[in-house]
């Protein structure tokens, strides 16, 4: 279920008979499982839940209670077993005996891993101590939407009280950690009855005594919650009503295919940004509404929310009456410099002595009037996760506005979690970025042999693709496989032939709303065809320059305009041929357009040099596997050229070649790597042969 439908009740997924026979830590895991795969209950990577189980002691065979709670960096919606952290209740209990006071807080973090049970790998989190010291057997921690709702409203202890009695109790904004773990066992202590509690501006905690109670209990608190606020603002018009209309669904892409490259360059000066669009329903409704700016620039409210989207958002000047596209675009750098001024503002106001360097300046989220939100991260699932968080934000807003007044977080309380030490810790920590992370390729053929393991070779370094291709069938095919391997976000489809001039400009439209951009072109549809001279009709030899020479310039041009608009630089790979170097009988217009689409490379290198366009050119020569070039006429014409059959093809090239190998595609994507990669990044205008050495094709 998407979280873009904030206003319908959640239904219980509990299944008594997939339940039935579960160990205690096999119900922790279903119940999260089952609890987080609703983005409605809590966003990604939000929240936690727990257990209190008895086990034996490896080392003593004692039976002990040992906490079960997700640890450090998961998700509830797709933790696994291993996903959660195990500790001794009696060594956590023992821990506040070293607690010195809230200022010493974090030193307890350093603690937690001296209490694990069983020698278990996965790290404790910080929320530990907040489900250690609730007196309950099983508890949950999650951001619903409709509750934060209710915990960012500026009387929310008493809308609280309102809406659930005594049943659920208010504590106020707190930093998560040991201190708040005391409140909560404070609170259970002298609130018995109790089935949970809203923390302000942050979400809430429920328990119960089974897994089964606990789970029904988040479920009808978050239901409760979601009723009465439907209820309430049944009769007033969100965010102030309208106050423009949105564009069309085909505008709104148009004007945010001409905005996101743009954006792109400003913000992709340390590191390449990808980027996402969402004009959803949800995302529609806030972004032509009359408050949207008064409450965008309040900032979100739940410390899940700004870690991923920054505090507040960039609202664009766009205003879609006029459709002024061309104005927004040439006060873009103002824009976002004056956001960096006032970021860079926020910091100095806010920062301590100890506080981490200033992170990157430039914001997340972008609201664009009439036509929906845009997101930029280091990577796709980022953008993706941060443009969901903002949709949660939204409907925070929505329901906190229209029953009291919304209340960002204070500015002071939000920079001491962004700039948290522990978070920096856990920043530190994270591994170095792939060499092409944050570079989006597009690649033409994308759906053959070649294209395809060059696809597979860049998104193994972490760049995001998007396979361009007429044949449907294989696309999908293609993406779906690739897709497996590194995840639904990093791949996409466009039906793109190389020769039609408007679909060319369609598809990196297209590229520029999936991903925000271009970093590498992949030049490389292509097909063979042979004939002797006078066999060769012009419709034969048009096709070859049509699709080889003018497709590669077509899509080159494309590519050099995204990457001025960008102004980040560029690299453009030529898939070209030997046979474009080296004479082959019965393949001139095969190899005449080779050997353009190998000039062309040559002038656009010397075009492209000053704006840090780099081009080069890879040849390959015989990839016979992989490749449906060599599965049509191309085979039986070679075949019967040399008076043999595929095998024996492939067994003369290689005894053919001077280093007597055979040529793979996945040798081709080497090298469009190498030329794509910053590993390169000295080299224009350059060729590498991959076809095993061939003295015709060395190049002088
Ligand atoms: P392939 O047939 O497996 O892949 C080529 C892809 O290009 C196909 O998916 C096809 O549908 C697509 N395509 C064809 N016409 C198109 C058009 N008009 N618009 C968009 N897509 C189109 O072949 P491959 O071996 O992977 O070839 C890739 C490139 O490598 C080609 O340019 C080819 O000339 C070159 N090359 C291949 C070899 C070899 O031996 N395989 C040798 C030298 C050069």
């Amino acid at each position: 279920m998407p979280k873009d439908t904030p206003n319908t009740l959640l239904e219980n997924r509990w299944d008594a008979a997939a339940a039935a026979g579960m160990t205690e830590p096999e119900l922790l895991l279903y119940r999260s499982n089952i609890l987080g795969q609703d983005k409605r209950v809590t966003n990604y990577g939000g929240g936690n839940t727990s257990a209190k189980v008895m086990e034996t002691d490896p080392l003593t065979g004692d039976t002990v209670e040992v906490l079960w709670v997700k640890g450090s960096g998961g998700d509830i919606g797709s933790i696994k077993m291993d996903g959660f952290s195990t500790l001794y209740m009696d060594k956590l209990t023992a821990l506040k005996d070293l607690y010195r006071g809230v200022e010493f807080e974090d030193e307890m973090v350093g603690y937690l891993p001296h209490c694990t049970f069983n020698l278990n790998p996965r790290a404790a989190s910080i929320d530990t101590p907040l489900h250690a010291y609730v007196p309950r057997k099983h508890v949950d921690h999650v951001h619903a939407d409709a509750i934060i709702a209710i915990a960012a409203a500026s009387n929310g202890e008493q809308l609280t009280q309102q809406i659930f009695g005594d049943k659920i109790g208010w504590l106020p904004w707190k930093r998560p950690g040991f201190e708040l773990g005391l409140w909560l066992e404070d609170f259970c202590r002298k609130n018995p009855d109790a089935d949970g509690v809203i923390l302000g501006s942050h979400g809430l905690f429920t328990w119960g005594n089974t897994a089964k109670d606990c789970y029904d209990m988040t479920i009808t608190v978050i239901n409760q919650a979601t009723a009465w606020l439907t209820d309430t603002t049944k009769d007033t018009a969100a965010f102030g009503g309208p106050r423009h209309n949105s564009l069309s669904p085909a505008d709104r892409r148009t004007v945010a295919a001409r905005l996101m490259p743009a954006i792109r360059g400003f913000v992709s000066g340390n590191q390449h940004m990808v980027g996402h669009f969402n004009d959803s329903d949800t995302v529609l409704e806030f972004v032509k509404a009359q408050d949207m700016e008064r409450l965008a620039a309040m900032g979100t409210s739940c410390p899940d929310h700004f870690l991923r989207t920054k505090i507040r958002p960039l609202v664009v000047n766009f205003d879609p009456a006029a459709q002024n596209t061309d104005d927004v675009l040439a006060g873009l750098s103002d824009q976002i410099a004056a956001y960096r001024d006032d970021y860079a503002a926020y910091y100095d106001r806010c920062k301590r002595d100890d506080s981490p360097a200033m992170r990157d300046p430039n914001a997340v989220v972008y609201l664009v009037p009439g036509v929906g939100m845009i997101t930029f991260a280091k990577d796709k699932a980022t953008a993706r996760i941060s443009s969901e968080f903002y949709v949660n934000a939204i409907n925070v807003m929505r329901g906190a506005d229209a029953v009291s007044d919304y209340t960002g977080l204070p500015e002071q309380e939000a920079f001491d979690i962004e700039y948290w030490l522990l978070e920096e810790a856990k920043l530190q920590r994270m591994p170095a970025p792939k060499s092409l992370a944050g570079r989006v390729a597009l690649v033409t053929g994308g759906a053959g042999g070649i294209g395809a393991a060059t696809a597979d070779r860049y998104l193994s370094e972490g760049a995001c693709v998007m396979l361009a291709d007429i044949d449907d069938g294989a696309l999908s095919a293609t993406a779906d496989a690739l897709s497996q391997r590194y995840g639904g976000d990093v791949v996409r489809t466009v039906n793109m032939n190389v020769t039609d001039e408007s679909a060319v400009a369609r598809a990196y439209a297209e590229l520029a709303v999936e991903l925000g951009g271009v970093d590498i072109l992949v030049s490389n549809a292509g097909i063979a065809s042979s004939a002797p001279i006078e066999e060769t009709t012009l419709a034969l030899w048009n096709r070859n320059m049509d699709i080889l020479s003018t497709g590669y310039f077509l899509v080159s041009r494309d590519a050099f305009k995204m990457f001025r608009v960008q102004g980040i630089g560029g690299s453009v790979v030529f898939v070209a041929s030997k046979n474009g170097l080296a004479a082959s009988p019965n393949a001139s217009a095969y190899c005449t357009a080779k050997a353009a689409e190998i000039h062309l490379a040559r002038c656009l290198a010397l075009e492209g040099a000053e704006a840090g366009i780099r081009v080069n050119v890879v040849n390959p020569d015989a990839v016979l596997r992989g490749s449906k070039i060599w599965e049509g006429d191309w085979l039986d014409q070679r075949a019967s050229t040399y008076g043999t059959d595929k095998e024996g093809l492939e067994e003369m090239y290689r005894n053919r070649s001077m280093l007597k190998r055979s040529v793979l595609p996945e040798d081709i994507a080497e090298a469009a790597y190498f030329l794509a990669s910053d590993r390169s990044s000295k080299s224009t205008g350059n060729i590498i042969n991959v076809d095993a050495g061939n003295v015709q094709a060395f190049t002088r």
